[in-house]
């Protein structure tokens, strides 16, 4: 018997404000442990949350961007668990009135997204263990997706499609290892054909889109492999090792939360106005699939390139700067660049270098040299070629010496290319080459000296 996975995915992610979603404090990722908060991200009792405006915005922004119908008239609700991350006993979070409903990524469907406070962040040591508040009411957008996903492969091309959209709209940064990108996974397996459910795994806590994909790599023929042998999967919920690459049981359906979910009597319900709704749709970017068919028809560059360009924001941007009038050119430079953010080159700087190269004033070959020193040092190319001496000879007069010199001395070589062997050129091309120390233009060359051989 045949088969098939059923993947849902819930991705949280934090939102770039400056700060927090109830209260005044920064959000500024990396500060000493418990030097962002205040009594109401502390959860101390009898302080009132006060809504951040711009989070319901981005989270707005984020919507219109997947296609969703935005909620008019959403509410906030109380989400009850205890837990040393969340003192006051609730999270405050949305239940039935999310702010978005519907949408898509690709091919795979949007169910909702709501908007919530994340947590604090709990540190265990060897006899001990810490709670760092700084990221507790950091505003944290919960994106549930439909269960059409199939494949691992299929979650980690919706997880890298999602991520590039809320990037282009700096909704977030999405900066995974900064755990502004985190991912719980349900997946359940079924025979090939039947259309009810198996029972749903769900997976906590992913921070990495590759760690996703391996973990469903893992998790699925693990189930498979159980309803082989004829056992019977329960709902469960499990933990995902990156270390150990497996899935391990974190606590059966019977240990679930009962959140007792009821309306937040401290917030007002949130009302998007017309108004506001055509402000957030003023700021909507272009969106990736949109740049990258742009970046095809309007730069001429191969899908290949567009796709990689676009994938990251960043370089897309840069690109854009430095496309001047050869385009693929300077794709070509751009896309050996790792770390487009930190590099010390400007995207004019690259224009220059791709001009050099077609100018013939320098070569390719030394049109790397060049363009590793500009990584390495940030100068502009113009500089370098002038500090190591690498300019071309593309000065007529100086050629058509040397041109002269290499006719004189090589009277056979002369006779041959009259005689009709053409490959004769390419000796006097050599030794135009050698007395110019390399550094005339080859093309130069070769059409000088066809032109004093074929004139007399
Ligand atoms: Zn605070």
């Amino acid at each position: 018997m045949d088969f098939e996975a059923v993947i849902g995915l819930e991705v949280h992610v934090q939102l770039k404000t400056r700060t927090k979603i109830f209260c005044g404090c920064a959000t500024d990722f990396g500060a000493e442990p418990n030097t962002r908060v205040c009594p109401v991200c502390l959860g101390y009792p009898g302080v009132l949350p006060v809504m951040n405006e711009e989070a319901i915005r981005k989270t707005i922004l984020a919507g219109l961007m997947i296609g969703c119908d935005i909620t008019r008239h959403s509410k906030w609700d109380r989400k009850n668990y205890f837990y040393p991350d969340m003192p006051k006993n609730y999270q405050i979070s949305q239940y039935d009135l999310p702010l978005c409903l519907g949408g898509k990524v690709g091919a795979v469907g949007v169910t909702r997204i709501h908007l919530e406070e994340d947590v604090a962040k709990s540190f265990h040591f060897a006899t001990n263990s810490g709670v760092d508040f700084n990221r507790a009411g950091t505003p944290l957008m919960e994106i549930v997706s439909e269960p059409d996903m199939r494949t691992p492969e299929d979650a980690f091309n919706y997880l890298t499609a999602l991520k590039e959209i809320l990037v282009t709209g700096g909704v977030s940064d999405c900066d995974m290892e900064k755990g502004q990108l985190r991912c719980d996974c349900n997946v359940s397996v079924r025979p090939v054909g039947q259309v009810t459910f198996g029972e749903k795994i769900e997976i906590k806590n992913m921070n990495s889109i590759s760690g996703v994909k391996r973990a469903l790599e893992y998790e699925i023929p693990r189930q498979i492999n159980a309803l082989k042998r004829g056992e019977k999967l329960q709902q469960e919920t499990r933990r995902w090792d990156d270390d150990d690459g497996k899935t391990f049981l974190m606590r059966t359906k019977e240990y679930a939360h009962d959140y007792r979910y009821f309306p937040e009597p401290d917030l007002m319900p949130v009302v998007v106005d017309d108004t506001m709704l055509a402000e957030i749709r003023r700021q909507l970017p272009e969106l990736p699939e949109a740049r990258r068919h742009r970046f095809v028809a309007q730069y001429g560059l191969p899908d290949y390139d567009a796709g990689v360009l676009v994938a990251n924001g960043a370089l897309a941007n840069f690109f854009e700067q430095a496309a001047g009038k050869n385009p693929k050119a300077a794709a070509n430079w751009i896309m050996t660049v790792s770390e487009i953010t930190t590099t010390p080159i400007q995207p004019e700087h690259i224009t220059e270098l791709v001009a050099a190269i077609d100018a013939g004033q320098i070569s390719g070959k030394q049109g790397k040299d060049v363009f590793a020193e500009m990584l390495a040092a940030g100068k502009p190319p113009a500089l370098i070629i002038k500090e190591k001496g690498l300019a071309q000879v593309s000065d007529t007069g100086a050629i058509e010496a040397f041109a002269e010199q290499a006719i004189a001395a090589n009277p056979k070589s002369v006779a041959d290319f009259r005689a009709g062997n053409k490959a004769a050129l390419n000796a006097l091309v050599g030794q135009v080459m050698k007395l110019s120390k390399g550094k005339a233009n080859p093309q130069l060359v070769s059409s000088v000296l066809a032109k004093k051989l074929q004139g007399s």
